[in-house]
């Protein structure tokens, strides 16, 4: 085996393309000098059509959790009534950050596999105007599942004055985003998952709603105060010290995007979600989710005549090929493929083949080739289109 290839098909960390790899290895500069500067100015522009704002889109050092954190320390007044729409792990962990300061937390919690939906949202709302701010995630990550936030938006601020905030760690840069449109006050995404990049970067942006609470806000923050980065950042600056290097490799994701074009990288999510759910369906192997609640970046397969660790385990030691296993309840009961950021479809080809070749060795009789080619119908079908 090829020690130094990993085929790295996880919901992050994702693969990272050499060229941003290379770009990572840039020598190091001082972050007041006026390299920084032309840098966060090739840089922050960029970020707005992928997060859908007008608003500025803010990087700053910490993991996609941070940001979560932020949302809430800086959204979220002490003694605040929020609510948390729980559709598996990661909105469990809202719930987790919230109950960290002491707010009054309410739980919707959806069965995990299935998308929340918004009209149950409605009557929540109007018997509790107490809330202040919603939290969602956009891709559960846990359950591969893609919840309707423009439908949620539109039930939120129909029926209240909450707030929206939106953890689209997994999929933000890869499915298509429209903050602005959507109704989204605050957006959370980090840099290890469709951003391509290694992980210690998220990604913060508010509306003006948003912005009108945080200014006010008596909150106690000092690393997390969203309104030091916004001072600075007027500066075309930062409070402290960029994770530079991080920088370096985001200045060169972005020229990849451009040069493919942001639709396409959000077509080639949705061509790699396809083709991965109808391998699956071809080996008649059970998807976790539904077609219409399935993310563009993240599938869950819920297998019931084989062990999805048994399997994990095959693909790791014979290609090197990391698939996630479940979270919580769903552990050693799903497991995920990843197919976001630095994935082609000619990756997902390489990874469906694979998992055949595994399931044959962990004795699941399937038809060798028979996920491949229903794949492969779904590449030809849309080049056709
Ligand atoms: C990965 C992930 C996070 C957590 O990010 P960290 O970088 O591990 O802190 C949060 N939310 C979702 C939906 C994720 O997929």
């Amino acid at each position: 085996m090829l020690t130094d290839q990993h085929l790295l098909r996880i919901p992050g960390p994702s693969p990272i393309p050499p060229s941003v790899q290379q770009a990572m290895n840039g020598t190091m500069i001082g972050h007041r000098g006026k390299e920084t500067k032309e840098l966060l100015q090739r840089i922050l522009p960029r970020l707005k059509p992928i997060f859908g704002t007008k608003q500025d889109v803010i990087p700053i050092a910490g993991s996609g959790t941070a940001g979560l954190e932020m949302a809430v320390t800086n959204a979220v007044r002490p003694g605040d009534h929020v609510l948390v729409i729980v559709t598996g792990a990661f909105g469990d962990r809202f719930t987790k950050i919230c109950n960290a300061y002491d707010l009054h937390v309410n739980r919707i919690d959806v069965p995990w596999g299935e998308a929340i939906d918004p009209s149950y949202i409605e009557s929540y709302l109007q018997e509790h105007p107490e809330i202040s701010v919603v939290f969602a995630t956009f891709c559960e990550t846990s359950t591969g599942v893609l919840n309707p936030i423009p439908s949620l938006g539109k039930v939120i601020h129909q029926n209240s004055n909450a707030l929206l905030v939106v953890d689209g760690v997994s999929c933000v840069a890869g499915v298509e985003t429209k903050m602005d449109d959507w109704g989204i006050d605050i957006l959370i995404t980090g840099s290890q998952k469709a951003f391509m990049l290694p992980a210690g970067l998220m990604f913060i942006s508010a509306s003006d709603r948003a912005w009108e609470v945080i200014e006010n806000n008596p909150h106690h923050r000092f690393y997390l105060d969203m309104r030091t980065y916004k001072k600075s950042l007027a500066d075309i600056s930062t409070p402290f010290t960029p994770a530079l290097s991080l920088l370096f490799g985001l200045d060169q994701v972005l020229n990849l995007i451009d040069q493919e074009g942001l639709n396409n990288v959000f077509k080639r999510h949705l061509l790699l979600r396809d083709m991965t759910r109808a391998a699956f369906k071809a080996l008649d192997i059970p998807l976790l989710t539904t077609d219409e609640a399935a993310s563009p970046t993240v599938t869950a397969v819920q297998p019931t005549d084989f062990d999805s660790e048994e399997l994990r385990q095959i693909l790791k030691s014979q290609f090197n090929l990391s698939l996630a296993g479940g979270q919580q309840h769903l552990k050693g009961n799903i497991f995920r493929v990843g197919h976001m950021g630095y994935c082609s479809p000619a990756d997902a080809l390489q990874t469906i083949s694979l998992i055949e070749i595994g399931l044959q060795l962990i004795g699941k009789n399937i038809e060798l080739g028979k996920g491949t080619a229903a794949a492969q119908q779904i590449y030809i079908q849309q080049e056709v289109k």
